[in-house]
């Protein structure tokens, strides 16, 4: 049994070098981070036991047609999240790929793109970050379209409004809404280009994010993917480090 989990740590070791090897050797690295990241900063993921609020799915909130129905149930939800988010720090995982962004002596031009809303990346010291799914911490008019940032929790009142009088709404792309243009056009566009593409805590189903590693692959990067369980990309990646972000991508940083 010992002997059977020293190799199991031997494999990884290898792994590891040789994915610092290639990173070495690499002109540019993107890393897609999703709700795992944040796992261990105690920010629940969508699908954990504790994603969920009073008996509703996310589904059934992010969405344009629950914020028709019912902005103040919306908000309601979001301030809870805003909440739960302000409670939390950023993680080893979060400071390692900012470490990575920020090495001044590192040989590879490098891209954090995340469906993370939390804002933890940037906290955490990345810059910039490429934001699929927006921000909790931005509001947006729905009648003059005025963006700000707020990162009040909780909000003084709900549901808050913009300077015009209009109903702001969450920063954040809901189900059924489009990516913003720019993040996703410039998200295709390095992960064409990459020489590794990190994949870390996603669970790879929403799109079109679940598609970037497999551009990536298909014009030759290596795909790793971080994520201590299987997901629908595990059997297509080239790498798989199974285990907690956290732990996992500071051990690559070390070995850089
Ligand atoms: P998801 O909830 O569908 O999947 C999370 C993935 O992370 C799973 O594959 C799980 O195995 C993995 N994971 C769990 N703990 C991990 C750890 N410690 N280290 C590495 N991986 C770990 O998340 P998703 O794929 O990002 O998709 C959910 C959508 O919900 C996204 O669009 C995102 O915008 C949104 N969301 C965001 C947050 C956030 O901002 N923190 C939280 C919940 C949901």
């Amino acid at each position: 049994m010992r002997r059977s989990v020293e190799l199991l740590e031997m494999q990884f070791e290898s792994e590891i070098r040789m994915l610092a090897e290639k990173l070495r050797g690499a002109r540019r690295v993107v890393a897609l981070t999703g709700a795992g990241v944040s796992a261990e900063s105690g920010v629940p993921t969508f699908r954990g036991a504790d994603g969920l609020w009073r008996e509703f799915r996310p589904e059934e909130l992010a969405t344009p047609q629950a914020f028709a129905r019912d902005a103040v149930l919306v908000w309601e939800w979001y301030d809870w999240r805003r909440q739960k988010v302000a409670a939390c720090a950023p993680n080893d995982g979060h400071r390692a790929l900012a470490e990575l962004g920020r090495r001044s002596s590192a040989p590879f031009e490098f891209d954090l793109v995340t469906q993370n809303v939390d804002g933890l990346h940037r906290l955490a010291g990345s810059n910039p970050v490429w934001e699929l799914h927006g921000s909790l911490w931005n509001l947006r008019c729905t009648d003059c379209s005025r963006n700000r940032e707020d990162r009040r929790a909780p909000l003084p009142s709900i549901p808050p409004r913009c300077e015009c009088g209009g109903l702001e709404r969450p920063g954040v792309v809901w189900f059924g809404e489009a990516l913003p243009s720019d993040v996703l056009a410039h998200a295709f566009e390095v992960a064409s280009c990459a020489d590794v593409f990190l994949v870390v805590g996603t669970s790879a189903l929403v799109q079109p994010a679940a598609s970037l590693p497999e551009v990536a692959g298909e014009q030759g990067a290596l795909v790793v993917e971080v994520n201590p369980e299987l997901t629908p990309l595990s059997g297509l990646v080239d790498l798989r480090l199974a285990g907690p972000s956290a732990q996992i991508l500071p051990r690559i940083l070390d070995a850089l």
